[in-house]
């Protein structure tokens, strides 16, 4: 089997449209604009050969009808998620096998929160993550459909992931983010060092994507929550007073809702 590859295609003002290629044959993640995603293909003279869907919002699946207007390919998404465009339908706990791409496996995840079917994909052999909206860099996306309790449960089944998988956002939001975690804690180290790391690479018009869990356990508030330093500064902000890991999670998913930075 050829080692797969990951490449990014940029779309509208902030999103990332991943591919995974083997040889001539592509897979993209969530793309929600076509004409990118047919331009890059033609540029790197490859071939569509599927669409991953990790939620229904527009920016994620915008573009699958103009792709399948030119390609004949297999559309996965969430079985709950109920995308009309959807061919292969699946849920938590699922393997995904690409013949495309030499028969790579992807494991899915329910991953509710942000909307009730988000699910993501993770390469077990590569250690990929494609999350779509449910974890940022330094962040998580909003709770459009789901409960606290959901998102928290969703991002606990990736924080068990192997610490140096590679996290593959939806959008590029981490400087903005890393603003709101250095909020949330003024004295935490490795959240500077990622603004200045996130600094060069955005003069440079380059994604900060993907990072590594472990980078998001160490700075991440949403994964965070269970430190004793998040936990005492929320009831110390009057944000809550249910000090456990749930309570200040849901204090800063409520605060970063209407944080200006
Ligand atoms: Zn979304
Ligand atoms: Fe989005």
């Amino acid at each position: 089997m050829q080692t797969p590859q990951t490449s990014f295609i940029r779309a509208f003002k902030d999103n990332y449209i991943w591919t995974l290629s083997s040889g001539p044959q592509t897979v993209v993640v969530d793309p929600g604009d076509a004409k990118p995603v047919l331009n890059w293909l033609k540029q790197n003279k490859r071939k569509l050969a599927g669409i991953l869907l990790t939620h229904k919002h527009n920016d994620h699946t915008g573009g699958v009808a103009g792709l399948l207007a030119k390609f004949s390919v297999p559309v996965y998404g969430g079985a709950n998620e109920r995308i009309d465009s959807v061919t292969q339908p699946v849920a938590g706990g699922d393997t995904i096998t690409l013949d495309a791409l030499g028969g790579l496996e992807i494991s899915v995840l329910d991953v509710p929160g942000h909307t009730l079917g988000h699910v993501a994909y993770y390469v077990p052999s590569q250690k990929w993550l494609f999350c779509g909206d449910l974890l940022f860099g330094a962040g998580c996306g909003r709770i459009f459909e789901g409960t606290a309790a959901q998102m928290y449960d969703s991002l606990q089944k990736i924080a068990a992931l192997p610490d140096d998988t590679l996290i593959f956002c939806g959008h590029e939001y981490t400087l903005p983010n890393l603003k709101f975690a250095a909020a949330v804690e003024p004295e935490n180290p490795a959240i500077e060092a990622r603004v200045k790391e996130s600094l060069a690479k955005r003069q440079k018009y380059l994604p900060t994507l993907p990072s590594t869990l472990a980078e998001e356990k160490a700075t991440n508030p949403f994964l965070r929550a269970d430190q004793e330093t998040v936990m005492e500064r929320m009831v110390a902000l009057g944000r809550t007073a249910d000090k456990t890991p749930l309570g200040a999670f849901t204090a800063v998913r409520t605060w970063k809702d209407d944080f200006v930075g």
